[in-house]
């Protein structure tokens, strides 16, 4: 049996060593050190400075739609929340509290929407299935969907 005082490693500082770290930690494990082939405290994870890894870039889409995977969708929906408390928390933090690559200024999440084009008036089925998977689950959600293309009203499917 596991017990909060065992050590753990992870290889690996990308989102997912990160986040299995995070849940860890928050589950209450004490001793938990993430290895990492690159210097990520030294490169903060930029690319331009030498970070290979797949979660390092200059950015990320967030996506929030899966169709017929409402699981995704649901997880995709719970961690906005954290990314935007996150946010909250870099903007209520001193400038030494930060690590470098980080200002009170910075967010790590701009909700800044998406503009999706297909080649014609109809929807893509990908994008149909989407929305009509949002109407049933996260109706405040789909309210923020429009369709450019509708004479009568921007928001209808
Ligand atoms: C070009 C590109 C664009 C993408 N765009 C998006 C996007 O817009 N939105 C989105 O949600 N997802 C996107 N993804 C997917 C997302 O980036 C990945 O699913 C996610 O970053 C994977 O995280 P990870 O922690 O598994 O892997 P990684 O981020 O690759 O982390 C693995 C870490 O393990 C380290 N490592 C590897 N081997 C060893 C070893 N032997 N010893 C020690 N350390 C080691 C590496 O240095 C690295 O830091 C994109 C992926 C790519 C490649």
């Amino acid at each position: 049996m596991i017990s909060p005082e065992q050590k753990i490693i992870i290889v690996g500082a990308g989102v997912f060593g990160l986040s299995t770290a995070l849940w860890l930690a928050r589950d209450g494990y004490q001793d938990i050190t993430i290895f990492d082939r690159c210097a990520v405290d030294k490169n903060q994870y930029d690319p331009s400075n030498g970070c290979d890894g797949a979660s390092a870039d200059i950015n990320k889409i967030f996506r929030a739609t899966y169709g017929r995977k409402p699981h995704y969708q649901k997880l995709a929906m719970e961690a906005r929340n954290m990314w935007l408390a996150w946010n909250e928390a870099i903007r209520k933090s001193k400038p030494d509290e930060l690590p470098p690559c980080l200002a009170p200024g910075d967010k790590l999440l701009d909700i800044c929407g998406v503009h999706h084009l297909a080649d014609g008036p109809e929807l893509l089925p990908r994008y149909a299935s989407d929305l009509e998977s949002m109407e049933r689950t996260a109706k405040d959600f789909r309210k923020q969907q429009f369709r450019k293309a509708s004479s009568t009203t921007c928001s209808d499917l």
